[in-house]
């Protein structure tokens, strides 16, 4: 059962690894959701921790240092700085932004890991695993591959095969090999602990079914994990980057990284104790059961994308239920993924809008960008960015509708009221209704992020904005200006008051556009309590005339960002492609049989149920002579005719599609597979031989 009524709110937002730039796909899938609840729940008066870092343990971690050329410790020293410093750009709120890396989470996990190993919760099992016997070591699932069982993909990892998806264990790779020396890995025993999850299967799913409330995503997930029956679960491994498993005799062992890596929670709150308080007294509230009920209840949510569900809702909930004194997630709001211009995004492939150099490339557009990830956030499926659509919306929805709204009610007060807040007069019925329904919709918005439908919330903060535009539409205070300036007065003073709330409901999504509006009415302290109040902003209070919300973004600086991916797709493709060898060596009376010669394209036509055939009608001098040539996939036809091209003369004619080739064309091929013609450095005549 969900807590009703909760004293305060301990907010997680996923530990990502520290091997890497934050992109889109995180922002829309935790970060921007988190951060939006948060601050709701901060305007609306309650005690919130809002807590996330970085997990500097772990294979990725390890994987990235051996490709950079670096320690671990480089590796994580290096991301940690930027990822805080990009998030902070954006406006994530956290309250601290910790690192796995530290002594207090070190001790943290440890605590935990002990208080288990001497509950006997663990079963301690000897198994075979791969050893690399050159590399000395053993190798986790992500240093071997292997041929696929399933699709033969002869570079499945130990873990998956990225190209038929299936999950796999490192036994089931055929002819394994060590990504860390290439050698044949050899069995060898090692003793590990195991999570006893298939005992534990009854309490999680009394935990799980007790939260039917929780989004079908990852209610659905959770149950077709309980269906297929839970299985033990290594909580070490054997790794030299982690913390050391605090038994003795483990040397070479560290704590699984999803043992730890959610400890790392609950060890960042007592990290931001530390740094606000100088000690982490306190840290119990936001994560034990209230000892007597004076302390009122935390409720614990977890932001997480859909790829940490099970370690959220069936793993971590697991281990906090056998050690027994914490509070266990009351909702884990899951999304689903973001994809990008039609693709999926990908690090490795470079295909993803990074958010440091979206920060560098479009500046002071921090809410555009939160804007377009919530309004298409990825809340019940998977959805798509697009730049095309990233302009759309900022063109047509913040500064068409929303910008504009707060645009003429602070300029017409300028003009026609001297710049300050004027009086309210006598109210019509179309001022009452405006000032009812703006009543109306802090409740409402308040109901869809209370229950993590963000997408939802912003669509009525746009209806908010939709209602200011179409009160200034209906009432037309620049008409009325000629002939009842009292009137102006009341229908401006009425607008203003609809800003001044539109400013409040709006700040978990677009908090720096909310801060520049309440600086130009000079609306401060206001909490969500005070929304939809017809009073916030008093009489004779000055407005200032600030510069636009938002501007219009032309399509050049779209183009640039769509070219952008295009360059990285064609980097990616290039990459491993390296130049073919030498073929055998021929002779001169070989080279001297072929008749190249110089020829000019005529015509051009495209062949009919062909993909890459153009027919062309070229002039070699003394005749005309039809080609078939394979370049349709690289030119159009209207764009090869007059060129100048070397053209193999004497090859013997072949039939293709029912015509007849008569020699051929001769392309360059360049390294990403496009053609280009081979032609000479000056216009030769049409029949000049090639030597
Ligand atoms: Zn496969």
């Amino acid at each position: 059962m969900p807590i009703s009524n909760p004293e305060r709110y301990t907010v997680t937002a996923a530990l990502i690894y520290a091997n890497g730039p934050i992109h889109i796909g995180h922002l829309a899938g935790c970060y921007v959701p988190a951060d939006i609840y948060v601050r709701y729940l901060r305007s609306s008066g309650k005690e919130v921790a809002f807590i996330s870092g970085t997990d500097e343990h772990g294979v990725p971690i390890t994987i990235r240092a051996k490709k950079e050329g670096l320690t671990p410790q480089q590796v994580v020293d290096k991301y940690y700085e930027q990822i805080d410093t990009s998030f902070k750009s954006l406006g994530i709120s956290f309250d601290v932004y910790s690192r796995t890396s530290k002594p207090i989470h070190h001790e943290t996990s440890r605590e935990i890991f002990r208080d288990l190993y001497d509950k006997k919760v663990f079963i301690e099992e000897t198994t075979e695993q791969y050893y690399d016997e050159t590399a000395q070591q053993f190798l986790a699932d992500r240093y071997i591959v292997g041929t696929c069982p399933v699709c033969a993909n002869p570079n499945a990892y130990g873990d998956q095969c990225e190209r038929c998806g299936s999950t796999l264990s490192p036994l089931e790779l055929k002819d394994p090999r060590s990504t860390l020396s290439g050698a044949k890995p050899v069995l060898k025993a090692t003793k590990n602990w195991y999570l006893p999850l298939d005992k534990m299967q009854p309490d999680i799913e009394a935990y799980v079914n007790g939260h039917s409330e929780w989004k079908t995503n990852v209610f659905g997930q959770c149950q077709s994990w309980l269906k297929d029956g839970l299985k033990p679960r290594a909580m070490t491994r054997d790794l030299d980057w982690g913390i050391k498993v605090p038994v003795e005799d483990t040397d070479g062992k560290v704590l699984y990284v999803w043992f730890e890596a959610p400890i790392g929670y609950i060890s960042a709150t007592k990290d931001w104790l530390i740094q606000k308080n100088g000690s982490d007294e306190g840290w119990k509230k936001w994560w034990q059961p209230a000892k007597d009920i004076s302390e009122g209840q935390t409720k614990l949510v977890h932001f997480i994308g859909k790829d940490n569900i099970v370690f959220h809702c069936i793993i971590f909930p697991a281990m906090l239920m056998a050690e027994g004194n914490y509070i266990l997630a009351d909702n884990v709001p899951a999304n689903e993924f973001m994809n990008l211009e039609g693709d999926k995004i990908s690090t490795s492939r470079n295909w993803a809008v990074w958010l440091h150099e979206y920060l560098e490339e479009l500046p002071d557009k921090q809410d555009v960008l939160r804007y377009v990830l919530t309004a298409n956030a990825p809340e019940t499926k998977d959805s798509e960015f697009t730049w095309k659509d990233f302009q759309t919306r900022n063109n047509s929805e913040l500064v068409g509708i929303y910008g504009n709204f707060i645009n003429r009610a602070v300029v017409l007060t300028q003009k026609f009221c001297e710049g300050k807040v004027p009086q309210r007069g006598e109210l019509q019925e179309i001022d009452r209704n405006a000032l009812e329904e703006l009543a109306k919709f802090p409740g409402k918005i308040a109901d869809s992020m209370e229950n993590y439908r963000f997408r939802e919330a912003l669509a009525l903060i746009m209806d908010l904005a939709r209602t200011g535009n179409k009160y200034l539409a209906d009432t037309q205070p620049w008409h009325v200006i000629k002939t009842d300036p009292e009137r102006v007065n009341t229908i401006l003073n009425i607008a203003l008051q609809i800003s001044a709330s539109l400013s409040i409901v709006s700040e978990p999504v677009l908090p720096f556009t909310a801060a520049k509006i309440q600086e130009q009415l000079g609306l401060s302290g206001k909490t969500w309590q005070d929304a939809g109040n017809a009073d916030l902003l008093t009489p004779g209070q000055p407005v200032l005339e600030g510069k636009l919300l938002f501007e219009k973004i032309e399509d050049s600086v779209i183009e640039k960002q769509v070219q952008k991916l295009h360059d990285a797709k064609r980097l990616n493709e290039l990459e491993g492609k390296t130049v073919l060898p030498v073929k055998p060596e021929i002779q001169y009376d070989d080279f001297s049989k072929m008749d190249i010669r110089i020829a000019t394209i005529l015509e051009a036509e495209n062949v009919p149920k062909s993909k890459k055939l153009l027919k062309l009608l070229i002039d070699i001098g003394s005749e005309q002579r039809t080609v078939l040539s394979g370049i349709s996939e690289h030119f159009k036809a209207e764009e090869v005719i007059g060129k100048k091209v070397l053209y193999l003369a004497n090859l013997a004619p072949r039939k293709m599609m029912g015509m007849e080739s008569h020699g051929m064309i001769l392309m360059a091929e360049d390294r990403d597979g496009s053609l280009a013609f081979v032609q000479p450095g000056k216009d030769v005549w049409n029949g000049g031989t090639v030597n």
